[in-house]
């Protein structure tokens, strides 16, 4: 039987291919939605590190998650596969 992965740990070892960091060129003014990480509520879990379709969420210092906004399109996968619900989209000003 199968569970929800906690954290990235729990993920299976799989080969992954990340996209390449811009390879679309600067594509975060496509954006009109963003990210708004509560990072209080983060566990560090770095689910959404792995999920992120455009491989724009890096990990600071400290590992924990930290968005590259000129890459990021505000597809909100982040947000769904956050089990902590640390993440919520607001609209662009
Ligand atoms: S909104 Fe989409 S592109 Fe932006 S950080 Fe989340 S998963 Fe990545
Ligand atoms: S924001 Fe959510 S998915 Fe990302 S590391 Fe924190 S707890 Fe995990």
């Amino acid at each position: 039987m199968s569970r929800e992965p906690k954290t990235m740990k729990d993920l299976p070892p799989t080969p992954l291919s990340r996209p390449k960091t811009g390879s679309a060129g600067e594509t975060g003014f496509w954006r009109t939605f963003r990210p708004v990480f509560d990072m209080p509520r983060c566990t560090g879990c770095l689910l959404c590190w792995i999920y992120c379709p455009e491989g724009c969420i890096e990990r600071d210092e400290e590992d924990m998650p930290k968005v590259d906004f000129k890459y990021c399109k505000g597809c909100g996968v982040c947000v769904n596969e956050c089990p902590v619900d640390a993440i919520k989209m607001e609209r662009e000003v």
